[in-house]
């Protein structure tokens, strides 16, 4: 079948269980409630994605507070007492961070039984990638960014092969810090992502964007130009490493689509619906973006979905977009196929 659909990862949660319409918000219950509580969000975040009519799921990221620090919560050697303030992706904007502070260690699994039980469905789950943790955390104790990176990436290569074994079928890891950091990328970031996806049979993708629709991110956007042109210095890298599919923004963007041609064996998962705004994609919009994505991306490697997570998004906004995105992608099959 052309065009599949999938999410990038995120969904808003209900109010009952967080703080809505923000990121790192706070949680609503605690103890076996709050466990209660999430275990219900994960049910509806898989079925708003089912009743929509997208293939491939997500568990909408409901029992994390964020993407980077829900992987960060059951390791040892992190500090999460003691937060730090820090400038994140290059000082764009400052977080309040756990910190690294002695050797870093599974204490067990971190996403335990999360979404497989609940959807028939392919299963997409999301990790944060190696360089995108080292940019979310403070380190005390390892002195050197990259040797920081690797131990997580070991870490990150457990959860996965964990997740593989739950029956998941697509591990993604999202790393919005490789348009920021290029030539890290270039460097040792690839090779971080390529040890965190070692071994794995299941499908691998990596996400890279340029965020959530929050104010630093698209005062950031601004100064970019008219065209970005920050994925031409890492798609040559990623295109030869072997993780499978690349996960980014194409509607709305400024990314000039004819980048995605140096991704010449990789399954572009692209991003037809915009995150940034609350106006409601049409069917229409979808199928015009995959016709342009499809100038590039030969039809059969191209999978629809969202430019980059809904998390901070109103419930009903997320889920109008979620009916669009199903929709178009059906009608894409209809008009292009
Ligand atoms: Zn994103």
């Amino acid at each position: 079948m052309l065009f599949p659909t999938t999410i990038a990862g995120s969904l808003p949660k209900p109010e009952w269980l967080a703080e809505p319409n923000m990121l790192w918000a706070p949680w609503k219950s605690q103890g076996d409630e709050l466990l209660r509580a999430k275990r219900d969000a994960t049910m509806l975040a898989v079925k708003v994605q089912e009743d929509a009519g997208i293939d491939i799921v997500t568990e909408g990221e409901q029992a994390r507070q964020h993407f980077v620090h829900g992987f960060l919560e059951k390791i040892d050697g992190i500090d999460f007492a003691h937060k730090v303030e820090m400038g994140i992706r290059k000082d764009r904007y400052k977080a309040m961070v756990p910190q690294v502070v002695a050797p870093l260690q599974l204490k067990g699994r971190v996403h335990a039984d999360e979404a497989r039980a609940h959807t028939k469905k392919k299963l997409k789950f999301t990790l944060p990638g190696p360089m995108t943790i080292i940019d979310t955390i403070a380190d005390r104790y390892y002195g050197d960014r990259v040797k920081m990176a690797f131990a997580f990436a070991d870490l990150l290569n457990e959860e996965a092969k964990a997740l593989q074994a739950d029956g998941v079928d697509l591990v993604q890891f999202d790393e919005p810090a490789f348009n920021v950091y290029m030539d890290e990328v270039n460097d040792w970031g690839i090779k971080a992502l390529e040890r965190a996806a070692q071994g794995l049979t299941c499908a691998t993708a990596v996400h890279i964007c340029y965020g959530y629709g929050i104010k630093a991110n698209t005062d950031w956007k601004e100064t970019l130009g008219a065209q970005w042109r920050q994925y031409e210095q890492i798609f040559p890298a990623i295109d030869a490493s072997p993780i499978q599919q690349v996960a980014i923004e194409c509607l709305n963007s400024k990314v000039p689509l004819d980048l995605l041609a140096l991704l010449k064996t990789k399954i572009v998962q692209a991003g037809v619906i915009d995150v940034a705004s609350d106006t409601v994609e049409t069917a229409e919009d979808v199928v015009q973006v995959i016709d342009a994505v499809s100038k590039f991306v030969p039809k059969s490697n191209i999978i629809a979905t969202t430019n980059c997570g809904m998390a901070p998004m109103r419930r009903e906004i997320a889920e109008a977009k979620l009916m669009a995105l199903g929709a178009g992608a059906a009608l894409a099959r209809e008009k292009l196929g």
